[in-house]
Parts: structure tokens; sequence; C-alpha cells
């Protein structure tokens, strides 16, 4: 069952969409972060799409990041 579904914008219309972890990189307080984190691909192009909750689990992720490094 697979209800996540969100807008892309390459296909113009809300399309399902897969996770992938990933390496991403964040800045804060001026200084860049490395952190695990997810990334949203549209199902039907490929392309990154904006999922809220995924955009807030990678700020969480961020902030671990972070905290870890003090
Ligand atoms: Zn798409």
């Amino acid at each position: 069952m697979n209800e996540n579904k969100t807008f892309c914008e390459e296909c113009r219309k809300d399309v399902e969409y897969l996770t992938e972890v990933a390496e991403l990189k964040g800045k804060l307080k001026g200084a860049e972060y490395k952190y695990i984190g997810k990334r949203a691909i549209c199902t039907e192009c490929g392309s990154e799409v904006y999922v809220a909750e995924i955009e807030d689990e990678n700020l969480k992720a961020l902030y671990d990041a972070y905290y870890k490094e003090k």
C-alpha cells in the first residue's frame, strides 16, 4: 500500500514517490554539515520532489549532526 503522493513539478500533477537514503549537506549557523537524510523521488519521471514530512526529517537529522559536532 503506497499512499505517498506529492506534487511533481516535472509531471505537473500529483504523483507517487519513493524515498531513498542519501548523504545530504545542510547549512546551519554558517557552517556546512553532512548528514544522512532522505530524498523523495517521483516514481514517474525520476525527479526529486518536495515532501514536507521528509524535509522535516532531514532538518532533524541536520540538527543531530550539528549537535554531534559540538
Ligand atoms: Zn515526475
